[in-house]
């Protein structure tokens, strides 16, 4: 089946609802389809829980410290420009945002209660208690509702990006004039792959947390925007930066994803201890618990190989009782359900996988290497986190970015017309799969890999062994791609195999240490501070 629509967005987290509302607002006479592949509400956004960033109170805090700190994490690799455009605009689209219905803690009727996060020089987080995703995505899904020219999609699978290749032309990666003309979907209700034809796509896929044994990331955040847009020739950078928090909960049978014990319970005056109760931070940072994530996962993983344990500890004990429970309602219920009180014993804690800084490249209005296809969220680098992002600059970044995208494709939508002549998906020659287990031991092996070779601290013999091993991953799965229909589970093998493929490539190529990418082989940084385009 062919469908159109003026505009197809891949993606129902804050990236790709504020953009179709953004969109529908600014046009509402254009036709916006957003499709998701599972529910509406599963995405990295409804986790999310300190908050989002926002210069808000003028006589304490300014643009400037913002974007220093902003800087500062990202360890001179950010885009300045664009880390100034985002801080200047955040606070209008925070605003939006709380006119759409996202409720934020107030101390009193004027004065929303600002939290203050690691990197941060002043108290600038913007939260719902410690939900504040799961409310912005609620006031998203409400307000998208509203829009007559929004056709929101549920179970709906994105497999690729439709462009020349698919019309019998060779398309290389340094081709200039790649051309989107819409996606094909896989309906997962009936199995059958739609060709959804579109003037202008939007990639807004959310990240890649899943190739990694222990993430905080939720199961949807396979890459697959970005292993859709590297299939597609496009341009994708700085993959190696893979953000690990510092601070998930350690549970001895892991659970998929892991739950997150928020930076802000060290901004409220947590305390990382090991286990026999000794504080370590203060051999790292001068800034102790409060140092930016990178140094605070490699003390924590280095702390934990010294002494032979799973975990270190996160000391609550000595926070009033009330006060903590008012902020962290949603951590505390989550320690008593595992019978840990924080308030009488300390939270065991691991780093986990959490955020990839790198992917999608993309310019000051979101438009990526490929013409009419956009993306937005943490499926991009847009060069605002440079090689470390600044805890809660993300939704902030979507919030922005989203809002740019809208713009200009309200300038240019009437210009453009949908593509004539697209192939349906040709599923010829393939049959059903017998065994799915080729498919679950795959992804299990892949993040064996990663989470051993490609991990928090790095070295050029593990990045060998890793890039060996996805090679074979990877012809497998290519086989069983061309042989067997297609299903949800082997189109993510694939992409996640893309992804482990990228960011090990990635690591390989950066020859210093900066930001998130530790190796042993270059424990320096270097003068040089390029990007790592692929
Ligand atoms: C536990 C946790 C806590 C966090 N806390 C914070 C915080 O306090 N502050 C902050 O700024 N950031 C935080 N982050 C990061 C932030 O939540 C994410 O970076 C942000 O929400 C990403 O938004 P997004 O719209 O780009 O992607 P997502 O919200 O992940 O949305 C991705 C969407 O793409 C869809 N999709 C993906 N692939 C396909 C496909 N093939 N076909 C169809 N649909 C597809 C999914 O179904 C989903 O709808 C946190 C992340 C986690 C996991």
């Amino acid at each position: 089946m062919i469908y159109q629509t003026d505009v197809l967005i891949i993606g129902t987290g804050i990236a790709g609802l504020s953009t179709a509302i953004q969109l529908a607002q600014a046009r509402p006479e254009v036709k916006i389809r957003v499709v998701s592949k599972t529910n509406k509400a599963e995405c990295n956004t409804k986790y999310a829980q300190g908050g989002i960033a926002a210069v808000w109170d003028r006589n304490q805090d300014d643009f400037e410290k913002h974007v220093l700190d902003t800087l500062d994490a990202g360890d001179e690799l950010c885009n300045e420009s664009i880390v100034r455009m985002v801080v200047e605009e955040g606070p209008q689209r925070v605003r939006e945002l709380i006119e759409w219905g996202a409720r934020f803690d107030k101390i009193d009727a004027m004065h929303y209660d600002l939290a203050r996060e690691g990197g941060h020089s002043e108290k600038r987080i913007l939260h719902f208690q410690d939900v504040t995703g799961a409310e912005i995505e609620r006031a998203l899904l409400e307000k998208t509702s509203r829009f007559d020219n929004i056709e929101l999609l549920e179970h709906y699978y994105a497999i690729d990006v439709i462009t020349q290749h698919h019309l019998g032309y060779n398309v290389t990666r340094i081709m200039p004039d790649i051309e989107c003309y819409g996606a094909y979907l896989l309906n997962l209700k009936n199995l059958e792959v739609e060709t959804h034809l579109a003037k202008i796509t939007i990639l807004a896929t959310g990240g890649t947390g899943q190739i990694y044994r222990t993430t905080t990331n939720p199961l949807v955040a396979t890459g697959d925007g970005i292993a859709m847009m590297y299939r597609a020739k496009g341009h994708v950078e700085n993959m190696e930066f893979v953000q690990f928090h510092p601070t998930a909960l350690y549970r001895p049978t892991s659970e998929n994803p892991a739950f997150l014990i928020s930076e802000a319970v060290r901004g409220f005056g947590g305390i990382l201890k090991t286990q026999d109760g000794q504080e370590f931070m203060q051999h790292y940072d001068e800034r102790r618990s409060l140092a930016p994530r990178d140094i605070v996962a490699r003390a924590i993983d280095n702390e934990m190989k010294m002494r032979g344990e799973d975990y270190v500890c996160l000391d609550c004990r000595h926070l009033d009782p009330t006060e903590f429970k008012k902020h962290f309602p949603n951590i505390y219920d989550k320690c008593l359900s595992i019978g840990i009180d924080p308030m009488e014993q300390m939270i065991p804690v691991v780093p986990a996988c959490h955020y990839m800084c790198g992917g999608i490249k993309v310019d000051d209005f979101g438009r990526s290497s490929i013409h009419y296809l956009y993306a937005c969220g943490e499926s991009t680098n847009t060069g605002l986190h440079g090689a470390n992002r600044l805890a809660s600059n993300s939704l902030l970044e979507a919030a922005v970015f989203g809002y740019r995208i809208a713009q200009d494709v309200a300038q240019k939508i009437h210009a453009l017309q949908i593509k004539a002549g697209i192939p349906e998906w040709d599923a010829t020659g393939t049959a059903h799969p017998k065994e799915l287990v080729l498919i679950t031991q795959s992804i299990k092996e892949l993040k064996e890999i990663m989470s051993y070779y490609v991990g928090i601290v790095r070295s050029n013999v593990r990045l060998e062994r890793a890039l060996n091993r996805l090679h074979l991953l990877y012809e497998e799965t290519e086989d069983l791609y061309h042989s067997t229909t297609l299903s949800a589970a082997l189109c993510e093998l694939r992409n996640l195999i893309t992804i482990g493929y990228l960011v090990t490539r990635s690591a390989s190529m950066r020859r210093e240490s900066r930001g998130l990418h530790y190796t042993t082989d270059y424990p320096e940084k270097q003068d040089f501070k390029q990007s790592t385009l692929l």
